[in-house]
C-alpha cells in the first residue's frame, strides 16, 4: 500500500487521480479552490482531509508520517476544518477561518481550510467567501463539500475547480467491510442494502448489534402507526431512538478521535498527556461538545433515511418493480402494507418525509417536526387514497 490515505474512499478513482495529480505537480502551484460535491455518504469530507494530507506530507500523502497523521486525526495546526453546528454557516464563521488563511503555516507547506457543508451559506456569507476566493493568501488552500454544484452561488463555482464524487455501490460497500472490518459477507451486504449505500453508516450497522437493533425499532415504530393518539406516541419514541442513537455515535467517535490524536503524537492509550500537548486535547474536547446539538439532527435525518427505504419498498411492492426489498426483515408486512394502501399514499408519504427533512434543517422543533410527520404516515387503507 503505497498511498494508504486513499484506500478507505471507494468508488472514486477518478476523483482521486485528479487530486494525486494535482499533489504531485505541487511545485508549479495547486489550485487554491476545490468544490467537492456529491450525495451524504459519498465521502466528500473524508476526501477533503485525505487531499489535505496529501498537500501536507513530504511524501504525497503516505499516511504514516507526522503530518499525515495529525491532518487525518484532524489536528494538524494548519489545517482546518469548519464545520457548522448551526443551521447555517455564519458570517463570522467564515471571517474567523479568512483571517486564519493570512498567517503563515506553523508546520505544514500549505493552509488547509475545509469547510463542509459550504451549502450552508446565506447570500451576504457567500459574498464574504467570494471575496476571500478572489483575493487567495499564498500557500492557502481551500476545500468546499456540498451536496451538489447548484447549491452554490454561480460566482463562487467558478472560481473554484470542481470535482464530483458519486454513491459507492452496495457491492463497493459490502467489499471494504468484509476487507476492512472483517464483517461476514452477508451481513456486510445486508448492512451495506440497508444504509442504501453510505459506508459510515452500514459499518455501524455491520459493527453494532445496538444500531441494527434501533433500525429495527425504528421501522417497526414507523409501520405501526394506527391513529392519531398513537402517531403523537411514535413520535416521541422515534425522538428517543435518535437521540440514543445520536449519543452511540458521539461516544464512538470522541473515542476514535482521541485515540487516532494520542497516536499522531505517539502516546500510549493511558499515558499522561504532556503539557505542551494539552491544548490540542483541550481543543478537540471542545469540538466534540460543541458537536452534540448537530449530532442529534443527523441522528432524526437517518431515522428520515429509514422511513424513505420502508416506502420505497411499500412503492416498488406496489409497482410490481422485482426489485429486492431493502428491508427484507419485514418483508411480511411490507407486503401487507402495500396491498392496504395506495400508490399515491406512498408517493406523498415520500414528499412528506422531504418536507420533514427540509423543515428540520430550517431550525423547527425536532418533536414538532416529527409529530406532523406521524400523523402523515397513518394508513387510512387502499380505498381512500
Ligand atoms: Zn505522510
Amino acid at each position: 500500500m503505497i498511498h494508504g490515505i486513499w484506500d478507505e474512499l471507494l468508488g472514486q478513482p477518478e476523483a482521486i487521480e485528479q487530486l494525486q495529480q494535482a499533489v504531485s505537480s505541487k511545485e508549479s502551484g495547486v489550485a487554491h479552490a476545490w468544490l467537492f460535491t456529491g450525495p451524504a455518504g459519498s465521502g466528500r469530507s473524508n476526501l477533503a482531509k485525505a487531499f489535505a494530507a496529501a498537500l501536507e506530507c513530504s511524501d504525497g500523502g503516505c499516511g504514516t508520517c507526522q503530518q499525515c497523521k495529525l491532518v487525518l486525526a484532524e489536528a494538524h495546526p494548519d489545517v482546518t476544518i469548519l464545520r457548522t453546528d448551526r443551521v447555517v454557516i455564519s458570517i463570522d464563521e467564515i471571517r474567523e477561518v479568512a483571517s486564519r488563511s493570512s498567517m503563515g503555516t506553523t508546520m505544514g507547506k500549505y493552509r488547509v481550510i475545509i469547510i463542509e457543508d459550504a451549502d450552508r451559506m446565506v447570500e451576504r456569507t457567500s459574498n464574504v467567501m467570494l471575496k476571500v476566493l478572489e483575493e487567495p493568501a499564498d500557500n492557502t488552500i481551500w476545500i468546499l463539500c456540498a451536496p451538489s454544484v447548484s447549491d452554490l452561488l454561480p460566482t463562487i463555482r467558478s472560481r473554484t475547480r470542481s470535482l464530483n464524487l458519486r454513491l459507492p455501490s452496495v457491492d463497493e460497500v459490502a467489499t471494504l467491510l468484509v476487507q476492512r472490518d472483517g464483517v461476514e459477507p452477508n451481513l456486510a451486504r445486508t448492512a451495506a442494502i440497508q444504509a442504501q449505500n453510505h459506508v459510515g453508516m452500514a459499518r455501524r450497522l455491520a459493527l453494532s448489534p445496538d444500531a441494527r437493533a434501533r433500525r429495527s425499532e425504528t421501522l417497526r415504530l414507523v409501520l405501526s402507526i394506527r391513529n392519531l393518539s398513537n402517531a403523537m406516541v411514535t413520535a416521541e419514541k422515534l425522538l428517543g431512538v435518535a437521540k440514543r442513537d445520536a449519543e452511540a455515535i458521539g461516544l464512538e467517535r470522541d473515542q476514535t478521535e482521541k485515540s487516532a490524536l494520542l497516536k499522531a503524537y505517539g502516546l500510549d492509550e493511558n499515558e499522561k498527556i504532556p503539557p505542551n500537548l494539552r491544548t490540542f486535547f483541550k481543543d478537540m474536547e471542545e469540538n466534540q461538545k460543541r458537536r452534540q446539538t448537530r449530532a442529534l439532527r443527523d441522528g432524526i435525518d437517518r431515522i428520515f433515511t429509514d422511513m424513505e427505504s420502508i416506502f420505497r419498498d411499500v412503492m416498488s411492492l406496489q409497482l410490481g418493480t422485482g426489485t429486492a426489498l431493502i428491508n427484507q426483515d419485514v418483508s411480511a408486512e411490507l407486503q401487507a402494507r402495500a396491498l392496504d394502501s395506495t400508490l399515491e399514499s406512498s408517493i406523498s408519504i415520500l414528499d412528506s418525509i422531504a418536507t420533514a427533512r427540509a423543515r428540520l434543517n430550517s431550525n423547527s422543533r425536532d418533536l414538532l417536526v416529527l409529530e406532523s410527520l406521524c400523523t402523515k404516515l397513518i394508513n387510512r387503507g387502499s380505498i381512500a387514497a
